[in-house]
């Protein structure tokens, strides 16, 4: 074991070879995935943040520390230290193969732990080269290996002897089936299943950055982020003016290789998204931009749709795709029920001038923007999960870290009770003086 120290500084050479390669990281990650190369760039810099937070914090937040032992354990030193749990199996994605499995793999190995990675079956090259990298630093030496493969590799892993968690990241299905697996022996699993994150546009909004913000929230990446926008709702009073302002831009932007954004990565996405848009229609919603003419595989070019049915397939499934559902509420109450009537639980955004931070409280999830979107993602001390069917379990700040590790409590005695109460030499006088003295402190 190399420490805390020691780990810190591997993890800061990695992070500068990661960081001296980015554009050759970020030509891997376009290759495997289409994305633009300007959004692999984006998401290695983010990665590259995320990892020196993670080595840089891991001492002071898994570290040995005192603990007061309290009035009836007086004569005991107490302290509580976080130790590995061994070897942490991650089971990656492809929208993110990059940003989302190191968001477990940064922390894990922070916390002194080796990893072995299944990426997605989409993006392997991407997995062996984060993997490569860092073999080059630590000499070779395993803390860092992949197994590609298609789903069965990742059940396999589930099942491995030895494996201390899992952490997946996927759809709430093959999230299921992972817990099913690692139920077995009992090993336990942090899931981040995606989500159908809402944005609440309020009456007192910049509108134009709301617009902004759900456009880009919405189709970024083709739609393919588990905590991008896929429905607003939108107070009454504005609604008019911000649906003219998504519309413009909306219009503005074009997939296609050398477009805003590229091709749906996993093939068969495509006709979720054409299911989506096709129901949407049918139940009576008004496509403002695009249709499903937008729909022509590999690519979706941006589609928005306005008065979609709260029960369409567009609003309480997740589309992964560029489809904004617009809907108009009367108030806020309105808008807070809705945003948290589907059963996931990601996250959110709030546009409001006065009361951003009181609605954000209000909403059932784990992550919100404030007056932006997925800002949350890029601040390494906040952490990152679901509630409901987005999963359960942290990445990211100090909960991500301690999630990679085991809590280890020590009281360790440094002198014997003149009266002892865990002995069967124990007196009646003892257990009376034990009464008086909870009388005194909590029987008043
Ligand atoms: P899956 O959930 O099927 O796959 C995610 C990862 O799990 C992949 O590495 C996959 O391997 C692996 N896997 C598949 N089956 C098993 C299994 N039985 N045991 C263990 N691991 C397994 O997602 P898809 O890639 O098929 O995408 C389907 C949907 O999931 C998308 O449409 C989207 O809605 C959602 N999704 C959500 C993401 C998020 O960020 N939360 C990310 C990606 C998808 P392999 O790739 O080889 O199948």
């Amino acid at each position: 074991d190399v420490g805390f120290d020691g780990r810190r500084q591997r993890l800061a050479a990695y992070r500068g070879y990661l960081a001296r390669r980015l554009h050759e990281l970020a030509d891997l990650v376009h290759r495997e995935t289409g994305k633009p190369h300007a959004d692999a760039i984006l998401e290695i810099t983010l990665t590259v943040d995320h990892l020196a937070w993670a080595a840089t914090h891991a001492r002071r937040v898994l570290g040995a520390r005192r603990v007061r032992p309290g009035l009836l354990a007086a004569n005991h030193a107490a302290w509580l230290e976080y130790q590995p749990l061994g070897v942490v199996g991650v089971i990656g994605p492809w929208n993110y193969p990059v940003f989302t499995p190191m968001g477990s793999i940064a922390y894990a190995l922070a916390a002194g732990n080796a990893v072995v990675f299944k990426p997605s079956e989409l993006t392997p090259g991407v997995g062996a080269a984060l993997s490569d990298t860092l073999a080059e630093i630590v000499d070779g030496r395993p803390v860092l290996q992949v197994v590609t493969g298609f789903g069965e590799t990742g059940a396999a892993l589930c099942r491995a002897p030895g494996i201390g968690k899992i952490a997946f990241t996927g759809s709430t299905a093959t999230g299921k089936r992972v817990m099913a697996a690692c139920a077995e022996t009992l090993t336990p699993v942090i899931v981040e299943c995606g989500g159908k994150d809402p944005m609440i546009v309020d009456v007192d909004a910049d509108l134009d950055a709301a617009a902004d913000a759900a456009v880009w929230g919405g189709m970024s990446n083709a739609g393919q982020t588990c905590a991008g926008v896929e429905r607003v709702y939108v107070l009454d009073a504005v609604a008019e003016e911000f649906t003219a302002k998504v519309v413009a831009k909306a219009r503005g932007v074009r997939a296609g290789s050398g477009g805003a954004y590229g091709p749906m990565t996993m093939p068969a996405q495509t006709e979720v998204v054409r299911r989506h848009v096709e129901d949407a229609l049918a139940r009576g919603g008004h496509a403002v931009v695009g249709g499903a003419e937008s729909v022509h595989p590999p690519f979706v070019e941006p589609i928005v749709i306005v008065d979609v049915p709260e029960d369409s397939s567009a609003v309480t499934e997740e589309t992964f795709g560029p489809l904004l559902v617009v809907n108009r509420v009367p108030d806020i109450d309105e808008a807070v029920r809705r945003a948290n009537a589907t059963a996931y639980g990601l996250g959110a955004s709030v546009f409001s001038r006065a009361r951003g931070e009181e609605i954000a409280g209000r909403l059932r999830c784990g992550m919100v923007a404030v007056n932006g979107v997925i800002s949350f993602a890029g601040i390494p001390g906040l952490p990152f999960g679901g509630v409901g069917d987005s999963g359960f379990g942290r990445i990211h700040g100090e909960d991500g870290l301690r999630e990679f590790a085991r809590p280890q409590a020590v009281a360790s005695q440094r002198f014997p009770l003149p009266v002892p109460v865990t002995s069967f030499s124990r007196g009646a006088h003892t257990m009376k003086a034990l009464l008086g003295l909870v009388r005194v402190r909590h029987a008043r």
